[in-house]
């Protein structure tokens, strides 16, 4: 009966419509200024903008979270929300994500330079 059940929002950079779950929720904090939801639980006006890089920068360009949220950003502001979502695209060394590198091929510091001149 129900066929599609997928929840959709559009994009406030490129006004795709894509499911909510694939979309990254900006909230307008309440001291300012904008910050991802990455919970998509947090309370406050949201705006809904496309996981890639070029969604963001569209967005700033067109200001269309500004107009969204009806906020103003400063340049801290939409670099803090870059950080932001880079870091959650990203894999931390120290974050304990899929690490798939060869992080057992670091060296010893102290082990082999038993050089030092007295
Ligand atoms: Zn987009």
């Amino acid at each position: 009966m129900a066929g599609k059940h997928k929840p959709q929002r559009t994009c406030v950079a490129c006004r795709q419509a894509l499911p909510k779950r694939d979309l990254i929720r900006i909230v307008r904090r309440p001291e300012g200024g904008v910050s991802a939801d990455l919970t998509g639980k947090a309370p406050g006006r949201g705006a809904y903008i496309g996981p890639s890089r070029e969604c963001l920068a569209l967005a700033f360009q067109r200001r269309a979270l500004e107009r969204a949220l009806g906020v103003a950003l400063s340049d801290d502001d939409r670099a803090g929300l870059e950080a932001e979502l880079y870091r959650r695209r990203e894999t931390c060394p120290y974050g304990g994500g899929s690490a798939t590198t060869d992080a057992a091929a670091e060296t010893e510091p102290g082990a082999a330079t038993t050089d030092e001149t007295d």
